[in-house]
C-alpha cells in the first residue's frame, strides 16, 4: 500500500554503527518506527547496508534501553524524576566547582553525538570553565591525526569510499573491513573487479584477507619495519615517483637515510615476513598506481601508533599517491561521527575546528559565541588552565588517583560525566576501577546502562540518565571520508529519555550559563535547535571548511535535490572520476556559494610553483625520551599552529600598509599569512566577496612549510592579478618579513 494511504512517514537517516555513513530510509507509523530499507540512491551504500545497519531500528526499540532516571542510593537503584536528578547533580557540581574549581569535573563526550551536539558539548565544557573533555577518538584514531596531519596538513581520510573504485592497488594494514566496515568492503571489491591488486597485512587471516591477492602475515607491532623495508626496496629499484618527490616532498632525503637501515634480511627477521614476499608487495604497489593505502586500528592502537601512521603517510608520498583519484591515505574510522566529534572539538587539546587553546583561539570562539572574551576567561580557574590542555580520556583516572606526575590537575578530579561513552575498551582496567570508586559523583548519560555504572564497587553517588538514541534527534554527521550528511529525527525519544540537546540545556540552566550557551540558538519543545547550532558552526569553522554546509543545503542534498557533477564546479580539488555523497569538508565559502565540498584533499593538478600543495616527509622519532613528532607538531603556516588574521593584520600595521588595503585585500593577505588562501574568495564576484567578508573571521586550509617563495611568485603574480600594486607589494613585504622572522628563530635555536 502506498505510504500516503497508510499514514506512513518515510525519513532519511544515517546508520549509527560505523563511519562508512550508509543512508537508511526509516518508515514511521503513528510515531512508531516500523521498518527500514537501505537508501539505494546513496553511492556510499552501493545498494545495500550490512547486518549491523539492518539492526538500526533495534537500537531504538531495544529492550536494554534506560526507561527513566535512576540513582544509586545505599546500594540500591532508585527511580527519580528528571527534575530531582538535575537538581541534585547540579547542586553537587556547583559545590565541587566552589570548593575545588571547574577542572574537578570531567565532561566526557561522545563520537555518537551529532556534529551539532558535539559542538554544543565543547562549548558547554568551555563555558563551565574546563578543557577536561574528550571522546572515543583519543583511544582509536588520535595517532592517525598525528601521522597524516604532520605529513599532509589535515587529520583525515584523503579520498572517498567511492573513489577507491579508481585504485589500481589497495594496500590494507591493520583493518578488517569485511567485518568492521562491511559496506566499505563492497567498494574494495568493486576496485578488485576493476582490476585492482589487493594486499592485506594482518597477523590474523581474516574474512578480508580471504579476498586478498597477497596476504601478508605480520608479527604484531612491526609495521614500521615492514613499511620501511618495502620502501627501502622500492628506492633501491628506483621505483619511487622521482618527479613528485622532487616537486613536493620536503625532507625526503631524511627518509632515504632512515629506510636504508631496513634491508630485506633485517626486515624479514623483525616482521616474520619472507624476503620474497616483501619484494612482491613492493612490486605490486609500485607497478599499480595510483594506489590507496588503507589503515584502521590495527595500526593506530599501539604505543608507537604515531610512528606507524607517519610511516604509512610518508610511504604514500614516495609513490606519488596523495592528491590523486585512486590514491590516498584512506583511514577507515570507527564510530559513525568520530570524525565530526573530533572536528567539532570534543577533545581536551583543542577548540572546534582545530584552533588550539591559545588566547587567539579563545578570542575567535568568544566572538563567534558573541560573548566577551573576558567573561569566558573568568569561567576558568586561571588563564593558564584555560590555555592548557585538559586530561585525555585515556588517563582521566590519574586525575582522581593523583598518580601521574605529568597530569597537571590543580585539584583531584571529583566528578565524571560519562556522556555517551563507556570505558570498556580502555586499558589499565584496575586503575580505571579504582578511579570510578574514588569519585564523589558519577553521572552516566546514555540510552542504555553501561559498564561505567557497575565497574567500580560503589553504593551511592551514581546517576543513570536516559538519553535519546542517535535516531531520536536531528543533526548532521561526518562520515569517515569527511562528508557531512543530515540525519533526520526518526522518532521522539522513547520512555522518559531526553535528547542530548535537551539534557545540555537542562544542565546549563541549572548551572547558570544557559543564556550564554544558547545566545543565538533557538529552543523548540525544550530542545536547542540543531539547525541554529549548525549555522553557528558555519560562522566559526573556517579552518577546515565547515562553512558551506548549511542545514538547508544538507537537507536538500540528502533528498538528492542538490546533486551536481563535481568537476563542473569551482574549487574542486583534483580530478574526480567516482561519485561521492554528502558535502565533504573543506566546503568553502558561504552556503549560498554552493561549494560542492572536497572529495579529494590536496590539489596536485598544479605544480607547487603554480599553487599546488607540498608535503613534509621529515621523519620524527623518539629521541632522548622526547617525541620529535610532538615537537614538530603541525606544519608551519598551518592555522592549527600559526594563525589568526589578527597576527597578519598586526604585521601589516607595523609595516605601514594596513590603511592602504581594501577589506578584500586584507582578507586575502590574512589568508596568505596563514600559509593558505581562500579559493572561494578568489572565485567570487565582488558581491559574493563582500558577503564572505561580512561572515568570515578566518581564512583556512592548512599547508605545509617552505612555500613562501612559491607563494610570492605564484599568488602575487598569477592568482591576484586583480589586486592593486600596493597590495602586491604588501604581500611581498609581509612574506619577506615572516621569512626573516623564521631565519631569526632558526639562528636563535642554533
Ligand atoms: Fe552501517 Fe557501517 Fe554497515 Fe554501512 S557499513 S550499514 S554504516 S555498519
Amino acid at each position: 500500500q502506498p505510504a500516503q494511504e497508510t499514514g506512513t512517514q518515510v525519513k532519511k537517516t544515517i546508520c549509527p554503527f560505523c563511519a562508512v555513513g550508509c543512508s537508511i530510509w526509516a518508515e514511521v507509523q503513528n510515531g512508531v518506527w516500523i521498518g527500514q530499507e537501505p537508501a539505494f540512491e546513496s553511492p556510499i551504500n552501493l545498494g545495500t547496508h550490512c547486518a549491523k545497519g539492518a539492526a538500526t531500528r533495534e537500537l531504538a526499540i531495544g529492550e536494554r534501553r534506560l526507561k527513566y532516571p535512576t540513582k544509586l542510593e545505599n546500594g540500591k537503584w532508585v527511580r527519580v524524576s528528571w527534575e530531582q536528578a538535575i537538581e541534585e547533580i547540579g547542586d553537587r557540581l556547583l559545590e565541587i566547582r566552589e570548593t575545588k574549581g571547574p577542572d574537578s569535573v570531567y565532561w566526557l563526550g561522545s563520537a555518537k553525538f551529532s556534529n551539532e551536539m558535539a559542538y554544543l558539548h565543547r562549548k558547554f565544557a568551555a563555558l563551565w570553565g574546563s578543557n577536561n573533555t574528550d571522546h572515543q577518538a583519543r583511544i582509536c584514531h588520535s595517532t592517525t591525526v598525528a601521522g597524516v596531519a604532520n605529513t599532509y596538513g589535515y587529520g583525515a581520510m584523503t579520498n572517498t569510499f567511492n573513489d577507491i573504485h579508481n585504485s589500481k592497488s589497495i594496500f590494507l594494514l591493520g583493518g578488517n573491513p569485511a567485518e568492521a566496515h562491511p559496506v566499505s568492503m563492497q567498494h574494495l571489491l568493486r576496485a578488485k573487479e576493476n582490476g585492482a591488486r589487493f594486499i592485506v597485512v594482518d597477523p590474523r587471516f581474516t574474512r578480508t584477507a580471504a579476498h586478498a591477492d597477497e596476504y601478508v602475515r605480520i608479527r604484531p607491532g612491526t609495521d614500521v619495519a615492514f613499511l620501511w623495508g618495502v620502501l627501502n626496496y622500492i628506492l633501491e629499484q628506483g621505483w619511487e615517483d622521482v618527479e613528485y618527490i622532487k616537486q613536493r616532498v620536503f625532507g625526503f632525503e631524511d627518509i632515504r637515510k632512515e629506510v636504508a637501515n631496513y634491508p630485506l634480511d633485517v626486515v624479514a627477521d623483525i616482521t616474520g615476513i619472507p624476503e620474497d614476499q616483501i619484494r612482491r608487495v613492493a612490486a605490486i604497489v609500485a607497478r599499480n598506481r595510483p594506489g590507496t593505502l588503507i589503515w584502521c586500528m590495527g595500526l593506530t592502537q599501539s604505543t608507537i601508533g604515531n610512528n606507524k601512521t607517519r610511516a604509512a603517510s610518508i610511504f604514500q608520498l614516495a609513490l606519488g599517491n596523495i592528491g590523486k583519484s585512486g590514491g590516498g591515505a584512506n583511514i577507515f574510522r570507527g564510530h559513525d561521527n568520530v570524525q565530526g566529534a573530533t572536528d567539532l572539538g570534543v577533545v581536551c587539546d583543542n577548540l572546534p575546528g582545530y584552533y588550539g587553546l591559545s588566547e587567539d583561539a579563545w578570542k575567535h570562539w568568544a566572538r563567534v559565541w558573541d560573548l566577551p572574551y573576558e567573561w569566558v576567561r573568568d569561567r576558568f580557574a586561571s588563564k593558564e588552565l584555560m590555555e592548557r590542555k585538559g586530561m585525555p580520556v585515556s588517563r582521566w583516572f590519574d586525575g582522581v588517583l593523583e598518580a601521574a606526575d605529568n597530569i597537571q590537575q590543580p585539584n583531584p578530579l571529583s566528578a565524571m560525566i560519562f556522556w555517551g561513552h563507556a570505558p570498556n575498551s580502555q586499558t589499565r582496567g584496575p586503575d580505571l576501577k579504582k578511579g570510578l570508586e574514588k569519585l564523589d559523583l558519577l553521572v552516566i548519560v546514555d540510552p542504555v546502562p553501561t559498564v561505567s555504572a557497575v565497574m567500580g564497587e560503589r553504593t551511592d553517588g551514581v546517576y543513570l540518565l536516559p538519553a535519546g538514541s542517535t535516531m531520536e534527534c536531528a543533526g548532521s554527521v561526518t562520515n569517515s571520508n569527511r562528508s557531512l550528511q543530515w540525519r533526520e529525527k526518526v522518532v521522539d525519544p522513547l520512555f522518559e529519555a531526553k535528547s542530548d540537546y535537551e539534557i545540555a540545556r537542562l544542565f546549563a540552566e541549572k548551572l547558570g550559563f544557559a543564556d550564554q550557551l544558547l545566545k543565538h540558538i533557538g529552543v523548540e519543545n525544550g530542545e536547542p535547535v540543531a539547525e541554529d547550532i549548525l549555522r553557528e558552526i558555519n560562522r566559526g569553522m573556517w579552518t577546515i571548511g565547515y562553512t558551506g554546509q548549511s542545514p538547508e543545503r544538507l537537507k536538500l542534498h540528502m533528498q538528492n535535490q542538490e546533486l551536481f557533477h563535481p568537476t563542473t564546479l569551482m574549487g574542486m580539488s583534483g580530478p574526480v572520476k567516482g561519485e561521492y555523497y554528502g558535502l565533504p569538508w573543506p566546503c568553502w565559502g558561504t552556503p549560498e556559494m554552493k561549494h560542492p565540498g572536497t572529495p579529494i584533499l590536496y590539489d596536485q593538478s598544479k605544480s607547487v610553483a603554480e599553487g599546488g600543495l607540498p608535503f613534509r616527509a621529515r621523519w620524527g622519532v623518539e629521541r632522548d625520551g622526547k617525541s620529535l613528532l610532538a615537537e614538530d607538531s603541525y606544519p608551519k603556516g598551518s592555522p592549527i599552529r600559526d594563525g589568526y588574521p589578527e597576527m597578519t593584520v598586526a604585521v601589516l600595521d607595523q609595516l605601514g600598509y594596513l590603511g592602504e588595503l581594501t577589506p578584500r585585500e586584507q582578507l586575502v593577505m590574512a589568508s596568505i599569512g596563514m600559509g593558505s588562501y581562500h579559493p572561494a574568495l578568489l572565485e567570487a564576484s565582488d558581491g559574493e566577496a563582500r558577503q564572505l567578508l561580512s561572515r568570515m573571521d578566518e581564512p583556512e586550509q592548512p599547508q605545509a612549510e617552505a612555500t613562501a617563495e612559491a607563494m610570492v611568485e605564484n599568488r602575487v603574480r598569477r592568482q591576484f592579478p586583480d589586486m592593486s600594486a600596493k597590495a602586491q607589494t604588501a604581500i611581498a613585504a609581509y612574506l619577506a618579513h615572516k621569512k626573516e622572522e623564521k631565519r631569526d628563530e632558526g639562528s636563535a635555536k642554533q
